[in-house]
């Protein structure tokens, strides 16, 4: 079974549809959260989402969205966002997002947002943590996102290797514990603008991330048009 892996697409439609665009055939599209937030076409990419029939979970942006989680532990152009966001989604993306679990364990593959530990919020970027991550899950492979940096962490005999997914990057699954980063679709922070997506192939058994061009700028201009904060345009040229 070949899936797609998506994850903080941030409300950036033209980022997702560039990824649907250009990845190789797949059986379903997974999705780890954060499908809304910083970016200003919520329901567009919530209504592209269900179109796939993607399944997946809820990111801290998504809460946000949904009122259900307080924006005090967000930067000021995230609090603004997630206010804009707040305020325009529609009934229909929000009884969507509503109905995202924060953990869901399909095709015996766990997935969450930010860690097996605290899926809304913890931020997974050292080998210390991602054992812990591991630790926490009954599954042998668990895909994350929310640091929207593309990293694989492998774990074999209690040491855990980090390995940077880098475009094109296909990695073989042997017998380690796998805990995988797609990166983001909408907001990439690893200097690469490009979106970033992962592919999970289970027959083969690999795992394949790639990054695909798409119009920054017609993001960008969207973004203030929207009266969202210039610094979240700025960021997407340059992918910090
Ligand atoms: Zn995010």
């Amino acid at each position: 079974m070949r899936l797609a892996v998506l994850s903080d697409i941030h409300a950036n439609l033209p980022a997702l549809e560039a990824v649907l665009a250009s990845l190789p055939r797949v059986d379903a599209f997974w999705h780890l959260g954060d499908v809304v937030g910083y970016g200003p076409h919520p329901d567009e990419v919530v209504a592209r989402l269900r179109a796939i029939g993607a399944v997946g979970v809820r990111g801290n942006h998504d809460a946000a969205a949904l009122g259900e989680l307080g924006v005090e532990g967000f930067n000021p152009a995230a609090q603004r966002a997630a206010s804009w966001t707040a305020a325009r989604i529609s009934p229909e993306t929000r009884a969507w997002l509503g109905a995202l679990p924060e953990r869901l364990e399909v095709e015996g593959v766990t997935l969450v947002h930010g860690s097996p530990r605290d899926p809304t919020w913890e931020y997974v970027t050292t080998a210390r943590e991602a054992a812990a991550s591991l630790a926490a899950v009954a599954t042998r492979c668990c895909l994350h996102g929310h640091t929207h940096v593309p990293v694989a962490w492998l774990e074999d005999e209690g040491r855990v290797d980090l390995v940077r997914a880098t475009d094109g990057l296909e990695l073989a699954l042997g017998t380690e514990r796998l805990l995988l980063n797609p990166g983001s679709v909408g907001q990439p922070r690893d200097g690469d603008p490009r979106a970033a997506a992962l592919v999970l192939d289970t027959g083969a058994a690999t795992a394949t991330w790639h990054r695909v061009r798409y119009p920054v700028s017609d993001t960008q201009r969207d973004i203030r048009a929207a009266g969202l904060p210039d610094w979240l345009a700025d960021r997407l040229a340059v992918g910090r």
